[in-house]
């Protein structure tokens, strides 16, 4: 889908060891996060007629929900039937919250269920979502660190009946090299030149066999380095 991402602000209520983002700047003056999203609008009405689909990011897009209304109200205004999901890290991701999306008319909506290291309590709130959006889907680094969290509840994401799990290749960036575990490998050229962690691929592939062998109805995505284009 031709899409645009949408990054609504910095701020984020969880403090993973893998996010390649700089967005624990509290003292980020709040007029860049207003001017980043007027930039981002620009862009939408620049590019509107091309574009199928807008996710909404952060930080997290919980903590942003005024803001977030205001430019899906404004972008569906200027181009309806569009496709919008949003990323969440679930904390928030109670009744109130995630009525505020569906009533806003957003089609999907993707866990990062690693934020809470796979904690029960976002899985009680990825089961509430499924009732209320069209699609939903589980988007999480593979961190090998994590692994046994996420193959311990694939078979309740299944009874869940999520649509889709996005495995990522952990991207190793400046701001989260000194917080992961592991060594992390050059791939791409030039420009397109990253580094991303030993091990974080393989974890995918075993993740995809786990999920072949036990039948779950769900697709499971390679979001890996040479998805990206980069290896
Ligand atoms: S939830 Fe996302 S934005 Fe927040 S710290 Fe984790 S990876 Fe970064």
């Amino acid at each position: 889908m031709a899409h645009m991402s949408f990054q609504l602000g910095f701020l984020c209520n969880a403090d993973c060891p893998f996010c390649f983002l700089p967005t624990y700047q509290a003292d980020t003056p709040d007029e860049d996060e207003k001017y980043n999203r007027r930039a981002f609008l620009k862009e939408f009405h620049r590019r509107k007629d091309e574009l199928e689909g807008v996710s909404l990011t952060g930080g997290e897009p919980l903590l942003y929900l005024p803001e977030l209304e205001v430019a899906v109200s404004e972008m569906a205004r200027a181009k309806p039937g569009l496709h919008f999901w949003v990323y969440t890290n679930g904390i928030l991701a109670d009744d109130d919250h995630l009525g505020i999306l569906r009533d806003l008319g957003i089609g999907e909506i993707r866990f990062n269920l690693a934020a809470a290291n796979y904690k029960e309590k976002i899985l009680e709130n990825l089961e509430r979502a499924r009732e209320m959006f069209e699609y939903v889907v589980v988007e999480v680094p593979s961190y090998p660190k994590q692994k046994d969290r996420l193959m311990a509840c694939l078979g309740e994401l299944d009874s869940i009946g999520i649509d889709q799990l996005n495995l990522q290749e952990l991207w190793v960036t400046d701001t989260n090299v000194h917080r992961l575990e592991g060594e992390g490998y050059q791939s791409g050229l030039l420009f397109l030149r990253k580094f991303f962690l030993y091990g974080s691929r393989r974890m995918t592939y075993e993740v995809m066999q786990h999920c072949v062998d036990e039948g779950y109805s769900f697709t499971v995505n390679d979001c890996s380095a040479s998805r990206f284009g980069v290896a």
